[in-house]
């Protein structure tokens, strides 16, 4: 009997592209044939609707001026706004921002919130750059998004090395050009710009939930689980936090100078003050110190890598010893090593969903911001726990009805309800 998801998986073998946007469009060719995707839709959908690149002058502490390149993509905006982070950092590409904000089309669409996908870049080193050189980046990178960004058109968030000052800062200089404060142009504010209560922590929180649904649909108890999670910053030290909060053993965790592993489990807020105080997890006393490759190849139930893309990889794909595999990172796993997942049996939660809980909390403040209304943080949480409850068992059923692996059935979900907006709005050819 033909088994389209083998024949699937067969395409797959051998290959670890590690461009993210071509990892993405993998994984979306293979949704887009198995649902059988119209060639029109197909085209539309395959490619981002606009790809914005700006330099930016930077006066530097020196007084010399220093020019950055920058970019915001926009991947589509079927169902509204596009939605998504600005990252930071020395190694950022276009092709890395490209896949980035598709996967925020996808993300959106699982979770069912009314937002299309978009994503912006700075190729910076923050770590060298002092706090009136970052403002100085952000403001002037703001300046020249003007036309492109704001509540109705695209929503900017933190990602990697940007955070709630960031917000603050993208917000007041979209509002100073605008002659009157405009909160909804950005999500991840501080809570006293219009911010929402939870939202620092929802990406953690959202991982948490699906790893509670998983955890529960493969049988195994909270105490009697053990987590390793790669990355402690916004979502891996949040996330490892509320876990170890909830009972769960977390027996290793890192940041990029390395981790450390105990398997009788770790004190996550002592390691947290430390790494705080530190600035590295290096000298962490009663526990093992363990690289960044190592920790994902320990014996553990869940395995969460919640730091960069491309960690799971041809090469170590087979030495990954989890049950459940809950990607709060975006992208860190290649096509290649899907394959490999999907023979072992591990339970796979896409980043897709896994860390789709930020998003759904920066569509809350969003809401809220434009009612001028703010909920508590137990209703923030509440109304998080549906949305990615709800999300979890709509793919775990899709994935068991359609014989895909959740992965694949994660696509597939988002591509048909952007398709169908897509389809219902008509293509303005
Ligand atoms: P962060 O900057 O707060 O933390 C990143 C962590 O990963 C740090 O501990 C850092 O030391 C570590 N790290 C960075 N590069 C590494 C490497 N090469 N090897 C090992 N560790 C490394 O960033 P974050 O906001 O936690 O984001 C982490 C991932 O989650 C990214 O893929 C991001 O796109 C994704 N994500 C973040 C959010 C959010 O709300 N913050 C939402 C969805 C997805």
């Amino acid at each position: 009997m033909a088994n389209p998801m083998a024949d699937e998986m067969r395409r797959f073998k051998g290959n670890d592209d590690k461009n993210p946007f071509e990892a993405m469009s993998e994984r979306f060719d293979r949704a887009a044939r198995l649902l059988g995707l119209d060639p029109d839709l197909y085209a539309v959908l395959r490619v981002p609707s606009r790809e914005i690149k700006v330099y930016i002058p930077v006066k530097m502490d020196t007084g010399h001026i220093e020019v950055f390149e920058g970019y915001r993509v926009q991947h589509n905006f079927a169902r509204g706004p596009a939605k998504g982070g600005i990252r930071y950092a020395p190694d950022v590409s276009l092709d890395e921002v490209k896949a980035l904000a598709a996967w925020m089309t996808w993300k959106c669409a699982v979770v069912n919130v009314p937002f299309g996908g978009g994503k912006g870049g700075i190729v910076c080193d923050p770590r060298q750059m002092s706090e009136g050189e970052l403002e100085r980046l952000t403001r002037r990178y703001t300046a020249e998004l003007l036309d492109f960004i704001g509540p109705n058109k695209d929503v900017p968030a933190p990602d990697m090395n940007t955070g709630e000052q960031t917000m603050a800062w993208i917000m007041d200089t979209f509002s100073m050009h605008s002659r009157h404060t405009v909160n909804a142009v950005v999500t991840g504010k501080p809570v006293a710009l219009g911010g929402s209560e939870g939202r620092r922590e929802a990406t953690g929180r959202g991982l948490l939930f699906t790893i509670d649904e998983a955890v529960r649909a493969l049988k195994l108890k909270p105490s009697e689980t053990s987590v390793i999670v790669q990355g402690s910053g916004n979502v891996g030290g949040i996330g490892a936090s509320l876990m170890h909060e909830k009972g769960y053993k977390i027996v290793g965790i890192s940041d990029i100078s390395g981790g450390i592993y105990s398997p009788n489990g770790l004190d996550v807020p002592a390691v947290l003050e430390f790494l705080h105080t530190t600035r590295s997890l290096e000298g962490y006393p009663n526990a093992e110190p363990v690289g960044n490759a190592e920790l994902l190849e320990l014996e553990c139930d869940v395995l969460a890598p919640c730091a960069t893309e491309n960690q799971i990889t041809l090469e170590n794909a087979n030495k990954i010893k989890c049950k459940i595999l809950a990607e709060g990172a975006n992208g860190p796993t290649t096509p290649g090593a899907d394959e490999i997942l999907y023979e072992k049996g591990v339970f796979v939660i896409p980043d897709i969903l896994a860390n789709a809980g930020g998003v759904t909390v920066s569509y809350f403040e969003w809401v809220q911001d434009r009612m001028g209304y703010f909920w508590s943080e137990n209703e923030v949480n509440k109304r998080l726990r549906e949305a990615m409850v709800a999300s979890f068992n709509e793919l775990k059923g899709f994935s068991e009805r359609h014989k895909v692996d959740t992965r694949t059935a994660a696509y597939m979900m988002a591509i048909d309800r952007v398709a169908y907006h897509t389809k219902m709005r008509g293509i303005y050819a």
